[in-house]
């Protein structure tokens, strides 16, 4: 890791290319502060890169709500460079190859950008650095993403963390002003940055001709972009200490809907950490305000990220290798229970709302994925890694280190997940969580008739009831693909066959 006062020694005088990736953003970002506080020339490019966009082609994702929130923000960030007196550079194609050859037509000394945790970025920065090598020029990665990074914090043992309540303490232990304080991107009063000779520029694609088609993104209402972002977080503040008792009601407006700019970067991670340091009075005294749950919120995606870091295998095997004992369900009555789990026709009122809120929106409430996920792994016995996949396509905000760490936790695979016997009933969640079956009714209308006792499980009353209620069970609303009690003993039995872990994994629980 390098100082800062070794990154500003290393850009100075430099002229620097600035590659944005999930930092879609001008202000508050590391890169850009110390580029411009310290570089003679400052570019700012993007790729639209070709291997990511033609996974998703492959997988038939050819209306994506995260590529057309890319392009937006990409040509909010060009208008904005424009207006500054420069321009964004905008290419199409294999990112490195792409960077490189940029780099070099720019002249430039070195190339800047944040640090990914991801494996495949992993692999591709490490290809950028190669490429631009070969032509002396230097790459350097910083820090941006999180507040404390893969090796920053350990436990007394030296390993990673991997029991949450812990990683907490000790991240807010170790959290001073510097890790939170705005990285300036115009600290002199002004952006400086160079304007690139006009037979560098190129046209932004437009979603067509990078292959995709529009989508329903902007019909959502969810405020795009870096203004956005800060419109949504200002929003926000001023229901942040009702977090605590509002988050887990998925009728209510409780959460920050935010993440989808934290995970492309139109809004940087120390904003958010500033904005619940505003409204807790002393981060020392015990306590459990909104502020402060909601801070602890943004500390599990740290902690998921130094996760992945440090055991990049979660994304294929389940952190308790002794897990992957579990003969999951597999053949075709599984692959038809997936597919009504997938399309919200499982017959439970709340999972069903809850599909269909993730395939016409591309977000899914916190308590609804852990409904959602826990139905699919324990009550239909099918492998977490599909409904991963599943979420992987379809979240605005699809994270892998987080929705790699939330599926594990609620399959009872990960690190500090919650036990494998805790079955979670969607009878008595929707009961709690959604006492009046708002929700349900939004996502769900065929049982709009219904009233809340009875919304969220149909099945349990008189035929001649329902009907009068306008709902014909497996005509008009399905019955429940699975009994959920015998489901629940299936699971247990499933479970206990996993024989005793005799080779703790590397970082467990301290
Ligand atoms: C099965 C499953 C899959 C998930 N997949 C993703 C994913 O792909 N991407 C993603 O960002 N989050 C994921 N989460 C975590 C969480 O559900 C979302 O972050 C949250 O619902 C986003 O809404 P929000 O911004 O309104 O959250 P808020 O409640 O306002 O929380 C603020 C921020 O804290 C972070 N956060 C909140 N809860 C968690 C959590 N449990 N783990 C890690 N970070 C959290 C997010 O960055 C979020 O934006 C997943 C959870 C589960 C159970």
């Amino acid at each position: 890791m390098l100082y800062r006062s070794e990154v500003s020694t290393a850009l100075a005088g430099k002229k620097v290319l600035v590659w944005l990736r999930r930092d879609l953003r001008l202000d508050d970002h590391a890169a850009l502060a110390f580029a411009l506080g310290a570089a003679s020339a400052v570019f700012v490019a993007f790729v639209f890169d070709r291997d990511i966009l033609d996974r998703l082609l492959a997988r038939g994702l050819k209306r994506d709500r995260r590529v057309e929130f890319i392009h937006h923000a990409v040509c909010e960030i060009d208008a904005a460079l424009a207006a500054a007196g420069s321009r964004l550079l905008v290419r199409e194609g294999n990112a490195p190859v792409e960077i490189a050859r940029l780099a070099t037509r720019l002249g430039v000394d070195m190339v800047l950008a944040h640090r990914d945790y991801e494996p495949l970025a992993i692999a591709r920065d490490q290809q950028t650095a190669q490429l631009l090598r070969e032509e002396n020029i230097g790459f350097l990665a910083l820090k941006d993403q999180v507040i404390f990074e893969g090796d920053e914090l350990r436990t007394e043992s030296g390993n990673f963390y991997s029991v949450f309540t812990p990683y907490r303490r000790a991240w807010l232990a170790a959290l001073s002003a510097a890790d939170y304080a705005e990285r300036k991107t115009d600290a002199k009063g002004e952006r400086r940055f160079a304007r690139p000779k006009a037979d560098l520029l190129q046209p932004i694609p437009s979603l067509s001709e990078l292959g995709f088609e529009s989508t329903n993104l902007k019909a959502l209402g969810l405020p795009l972009g870096q203004g956005g972002a800060a419109r949504l977080l200002a929003e926000f503040e001023t229901r942040i200490d009702h977090y605590r008792e509002r988050r887990d009601y998925p009728a209510v407006k409780g959460p920050s809907y935010l993440s989808v700019h934290l995970r492309f970067g139109t809004l940087s991670v120390r904003a958010m950490v500033r904005a619940a340091l505003r409204h807790i009075a002393d981060l020392d005294a015990d306590g459990d305000s909104g502020a402060r749950t909601w801070l602890s919120e943004l500390i599990w995606r740290d902690f998921y990220a130094q996760i992945l870091y440090h055991r990049p295998d979660v994304t294929t095997q389940s952190f308790r290798p002794a897990y992957d004992d579990i003969a999951w369900r597999e053949g075709a009555e599984a692959a038809r229970h997936f597919d009504l789990w997938a399309t919200g026709a499982t017959g439970y009122p709340i999972v069903d709302a809850a599909m269909r809120q993730i395939n016409s929106s591309g977000y899914m409430h916190n308590r609804l994925r852990m409904i959602t996920a826990s139905f699919l792994v324990k009550d239909l016995g099918i492998d977490w890694r599909r409904g991963e996949a599943y979420f992987a396509d379809q979240l605005n905000d699809y994270d892998l280190a987080s929705n790699n760490g939330g599926w594990q936790w609620s399959a009872s695979t990960g690190c500090d997940a919650q036990p494998f016997f805790r079955i979670f009933n969607p009878v008595t969640q929707s009961e709690k969580f959604d006492p009046h079956g708002k929700f349900i009714r939004l996502y769900v209308p065929e049982l709009a008739g219904l009233d809340a006792r009875q919304i969220h499980a149909p099945w349990r009353l008189a035929k001649a009831e329902l009907e009068g209620r306008g709902v014909v069970l497996g005509t008009t609303y399905p019955m429940p693909i699975v009994d959920h009690e015998t489901a629940r003993k299936e699971t247990l039995a499933r479970y206990q066959k996993v024989r005793k872990d005799k080779s703790p994994p590397q970082g467990a629980p301290d």
